[in-house]
């Protein structure tokens, strides 16, 4: 055991704070052990939230990361419905609105993000919705009939997802982009271009450069009113606007924050006792340079593992490239590394086919890559992401050398 530890406190029992606590218990920490989530629920997977669970293809059970004796077997202290209002720092405590406060020896902060809400007239009517928690899906799904109507207002992940899984379960689909692309905080114009034939080629309505004024309703929203004064009908409205760090409480802390909580590449915030993971942190981008903020399952995981290895004194496991990726209708993307910052695109297969890739490059390195059904181009991409390797566009646009002879040419 990690000499002088005793306890070490969780906040957030999502995919980053389960994590950090699995990984410390993986590792061989002994001493007491608390994971605290505000949510009723152990700590559960998002990603079939907006996919294979919304569809009702998946029962709630699956969702569950560990089985419910995994906590008590491990001598995890899980504590859910449980909110923290105020860390004092000093004091080395966790205070609550009620009860006694908590005390530690390190404490880590995984809090995750929420999502945007839309602040326009109307929009605390009834059935207009997000999209985040379990609880969340508990309450569109019932709307999700045959025949019903459904406005999505975002076109990035939750709502491209959300939107091809109403679609399968026979919901009239009309989803309000206000970019003049999708997935523009994403990826580039290629795959943007893909969904958006993909998703109009289903029988969504892909309205991009929509302007939303307001929604209206008595008591539940019935019309959402666009600029211009065009008025849409619905039975109910999901926004996926992206989402706001939960940063309250590291802020009233007085913990350094940017974008996001800031912590190092130990994933240690600015008190050398207090760790950070997952969506709320703003953390070095080792492969590129730069600190950023993620929000993806890789990056809560590999956040949770390297918070573990930081307060054990442990050697940290290597950071891959991030990765993500998304299901919508017959379509996997997978994405490696960050396309930011490319100057040059290039298109390996056939865009038309459904089974392409993009590889982003800067100065003749790669960034990431795109891969839609295309396994091997993920695989191999990733690797050549991580380390940058330089390689000729037009050996990567060859389909007749295969992903392996590629990746053999750069990686050696
Ligand atoms: P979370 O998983 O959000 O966990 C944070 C937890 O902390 C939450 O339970 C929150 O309620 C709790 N909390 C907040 N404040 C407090 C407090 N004061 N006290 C106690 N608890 C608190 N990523 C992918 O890579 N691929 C996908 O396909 C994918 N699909 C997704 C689909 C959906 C519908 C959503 C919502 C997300 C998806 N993501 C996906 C993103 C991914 O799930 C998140 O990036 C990941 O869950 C982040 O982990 P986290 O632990 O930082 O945050
Ligand atoms: P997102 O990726 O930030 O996408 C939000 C989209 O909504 C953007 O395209 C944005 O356009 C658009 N938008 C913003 N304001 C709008 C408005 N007023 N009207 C219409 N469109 C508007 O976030 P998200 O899709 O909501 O996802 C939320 C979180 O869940 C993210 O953390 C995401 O990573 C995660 N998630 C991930 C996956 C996955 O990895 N497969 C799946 C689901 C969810 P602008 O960019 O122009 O603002």
């Amino acid at each position: 055991m990690a000499s002088g530890i005793e306890h070490v406190v969780v906040i957030g029992a999502g995919q980053a704070g389960a994590q950090a606590a699995y990984s410390l218990r993986q590792s061989g920490f002994e001493g007491a052990l608390t994971l605290l989530g505000d949510e009723a629920y152990p700590p559960y997977q998002r990603p079939p939230l907006s996919k294979g669970y919304l569809k009702g293809e998946l029962e709630a059970d699956r969702l569950f990361l560990k089985p419910g004796s995994y906590y008590s077997d491990n001598r995890i202290d899980l504590v859910t419905s449980a909110a923290p209002v105020r860390l004092d720092l000093a004091a080395r405590r966790v205070e609550f609105q009620a009860g006694p406060a908590l005390g530690w020896d390190r404490l880590v902060i995984a809090t995750g993000a929420r999502p945007r809400m839309l602040t326009l007239p109307g929009a605390g009517l009834d059935g207009v919705l997000a999209l985040r928690t379990l609880a969340d899906v508990d309450q569109l799904r019932p709307y999700l009939t045959t025949g019903a109507r459904l406005i999505v207002i975002g076109g990035g992940y939750i709502g491209l997802e959300a939107a091809a899984a109403a679609c399968r379960l026979g919901v009239s689909v009309t989803l309000l982009e206000a970019a003049p692309q999708l997935l523009g905080r994403v990826t580039g114009p290629e795959i943007a271009d893909f969904f958006l034939r993909t998703h109009r080629a289903a029988g969504v309505n892909v309205r991009l450069n929509a302007v939303i004024e307001g929604f209206e309703g008595t008591g539940r929203v019935s019309t959402v009113r666009l600029a211009g004064g065009e008025r849409l009908d619905c039975d109910v409205v999901l926004v996926g606007i992206g989402v706001i760090p939960n940063l309250e409480l590291a802020q009233q802390a007085g913990l350094a924050c940017g974008a996001g909580l800031i912590v190092d590449r130990a994933g240690r915030t600015s008190h050398p006792d207090v760790f950070a993971a997952g969506d709320l942190v703003q953390r070095p981008l080792v492969h590129y340079g730069r600190v950023g903020r993620l929000e993806s399952v890789h990056n809560a995981i590999e956040g949770g593992k390297i918070v573990a290895a930081s307060i054990l004194g442990l050697p940290p496991p290597t950071e891959e490239a991030p990765w993500f990726w998304s299901d919508q209708f017959d379509v996997k993307l997978q994405t490696a590394g960050l396309w930011t910052g490319a100057d040059q695109r290039v298109v390996r297969g056939d865009l038309e086919s459904g089974r392409f890739a993009v590889f982003y490059l800067k100065e003749g390195r790669i960034l990431a890559v795109d891969a839609v059904n295309a396994g091997p181009e993920f695989l191999v991409g990733k690797r050549l992401a991580a380390l940058s390797a330089r390689l000729a566009p037009s050996e990567l646009a060859d389909v007749n050398l295969s992903m392996k002879e590629i990746g053999a040419r750069a990686l050696g």
